[in-house]
């Protein structure tokens, strides 16, 4: 399944309320969305630039993988999400072709989107989500 464009980039981040200032003030973007998504143990705040939008992700439980992440690389770029037309299609197919899954199966993620995650130790050390809409 080829994705058709570049949903979002997932940046994690230490403090979001300063986050969102940087991208406000800095970059002049606005934030258009916040979102707790309680069973991925992050809030995310959401800006919009031409039809990619960038997702900020901070911790709210130092179980988080987010807080894992910061822990042990700091903030920064955390993954690339990939528009497909049907998510648990694509996992399965990336898993044909000898793909290590995160998600087996699609699970709901911020703005109700149905997401997978590849494993980075099989895409060159990218964390690979799919989102469907
Ligand atoms: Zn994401």
């Amino acid at each position: 399944m080829t994705p058709q464009k570049i949903e979002h980039i997932g940046i994690a981040v230490a403090n979001l309320e300063e986050a969102i200032k940087y991208w406000e003030n800095v970059m002049g973007l606005k934030c258009y969305n916040i979102e707790e998504v309680a069973d991925q143990k992050v809030k995310t705040a959401f800006f919009r630039i031409g039809e990619v939008k960038i997702e900020l992700l901070e911790a709210t439980s130092p179980d988080s993988t987010i807080a894992k992440f910061v822990e042990n690389k700091g903030q920064g770029v955390h993954h690339i999400a990939f528009k497909v037309d049907d998510t648990n299609q694509a996992l399965k197919e990336a898993e044909e072709k000898g793909v290590r899954l995160i998600d087996k199966q699609a699970r709901k993620g911020a703005e109700n989107l149905n997401i997978g995650f590849l494993h980075p130790k099989s895409t060159l050390g990218v964390l690979t989500e799919y989102c469907q809409e």
